[in-house]
């Protein structure tokens, strides 16, 4: 890779502190897949708070390093190369951040952001069983009680939800009968008795990061809880989605060179016909598809998170970078499955876990189908 011009001295030292991570990860990944060990995620992301990584765009005020989101996404990168799962997580873990980080007001932020940076962990929920991709479809309700709010519902595929320490949710806040819902984010404490973990998900690919359900039961809290402004829980829950998706753009970018290191290393070795078959043309080829695909998906994702922090409109390219690092990730991961073939297809080499894990980067923040309906309502506006 030549220098790319996002990238500083900061940025640099931050990829080598989290390269170093990431190889520590990459030796229980195997492990913690094979036993969907959350819990070693868990403690993969108390061990990247004990090296700076967890808060690097969140102001040294809220205990972060003050940087920037180019600097996050740095440091993802390479966690992914290691540990996909871990990758998920400590996403997930900046999204929660950055809903508090956009919408929460001075005293939820200390309360907040400054434990998170420290490597206290923070869910993010949007997503019920009956509001997947339609997020308007929430049914999670929080109606006002006294001085204090009531909230009951259901959240489903939360990831982190289950070691939490607290939880950003979106709530209905309208009357059912209201002729327009308003939605609003709040706050909740892990330890809320109205907060019930009813189960961690049995999954096919990123086997150890958590994705739980979790029920809300008369779960009450006061207005210190309430994210942002009444009423404007999904414009706020949006706009800290659409970084995420440059972070889920980012793990696929991570994972895909992961893959295609494995694919070079084996190939050189693998003798066929006489030769090691990475003499042949048609595997060169590969590699290059492969390496190509690397390239553009750098160039797309940080071209977007530079643009969101220069405050600059990044809708489309954020969904144009996830849409395409998600998809070659997957089209990647499979190809390098063609490249080891039969011992690939095996758990004696990573291969079938970075082909299992791609396929989820496709769905969350937001599916392939959904990337491209927001590219096309950003290039042809309303009509
Ligand atoms: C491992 C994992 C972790 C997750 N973590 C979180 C989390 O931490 N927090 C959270 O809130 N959510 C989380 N999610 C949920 C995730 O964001 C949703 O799965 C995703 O938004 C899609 O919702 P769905 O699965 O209900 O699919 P659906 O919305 O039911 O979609 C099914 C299919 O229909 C397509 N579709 C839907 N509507 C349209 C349309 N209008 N036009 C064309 N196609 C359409 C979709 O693209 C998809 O192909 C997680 C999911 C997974 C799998």
């Amino acid at each position: 890779m030549g220098k790319f011009p996002y990238f500083t001295e900061d940025h640099e030292a931050i990829r080598e502190t989290a390269r170093g991570a990431a190889e520590e990860f990459k030796k229980t990944a195997e492990e913690a897949d094979r036993k969907h060990d959350y819990k070693l995620i868990e403690k993969n992301l108390k061990r990247l708070a004990e090296l700076n990584l967890i808060g690097i765009h969140i102001s040294t005020e809220y205990g972060g390093e003050g940087l920037d989101l180019v600097g996050h996404f740095v440091a993802l990168e390479e966690i992914a190369k290691g540990c996909l799962s871990t990758a998920f997580s400590f996403n997930t873990q900046r999204l929660a951040m950055d809903a508090i980080r956009l919408g929460g007001n001075e005293e939820q932020k200390k309360k907040y952001l400054v434990p998170a940076c420290g490597g206290s962990i923070i869910s993010f929920a949007t997503t019920e069983p009956e509001a997947g991709s339609d997020v308007a479809a929430i049914k999670t309700s929080a109606v006002k009680d006294g001085g204090q709010w009531v909230i009951n519902g259901t959240k489903h595929y939360i990831t982190n939800a289950v070691f939490a320490d607290a939880h950003v949710l979106v709530a209905k806040t309208s009357p059912a009968d209201a002729q327009r819902p308003d939605f609003t984010a709040f706050l909740v404490d892990g330890d809320n008795p109205g907060v019930k973990i009813s189960k961690v998900e049995d999954k096919m690919g990123a086997t150890a990061t958590p994705t739980t359900e979790y029920f809300l039961e008369d779960c009450r809290v006061g207005d210190e809880a309430v994210l942002g402004t009444v009423g404007e829980g999904l414009p706020l829950a949006l706009s800290a989605l659409e970084i995420a998706r440059i972070g889920i753009g980012t793990q696929g970018l991570g994972l895909m060179q992961s893959a295609m290191q494995e694919a070079i290393a084996y190939a050189k070795e693998r003798v066929q016909f006489g030769r090691p078959i990475l003499r042949n043309q048609a595997i060169q080829f590969h590699i290059a598809n492969m390496s190509s695909r690397v390239e553009i998906a750098r160039n797309l994702l940080f071209h977007a998170a530079w643009l969101k922090d220069q405050g600059l409109p990044a809708a489309k390219e954020a969904a144009i970078a996830k849409l395409f690092a998600t998809e070659e990730c997957t089209w990647v991961c499979n190809m390098a499955m063609n490249v080891f073939c039969g011992p690939g297809y095996t758990t004696d080499y990573p291969i079938e876990r970075f082909f299992r894990d791609s396929k989820v980067l496709e769905m969350g923040g937001g599916t392939s189908e959904i990337m491209r309906m927001i590219i096309s309502r950003e290039e042809v506006g309303k009509f």
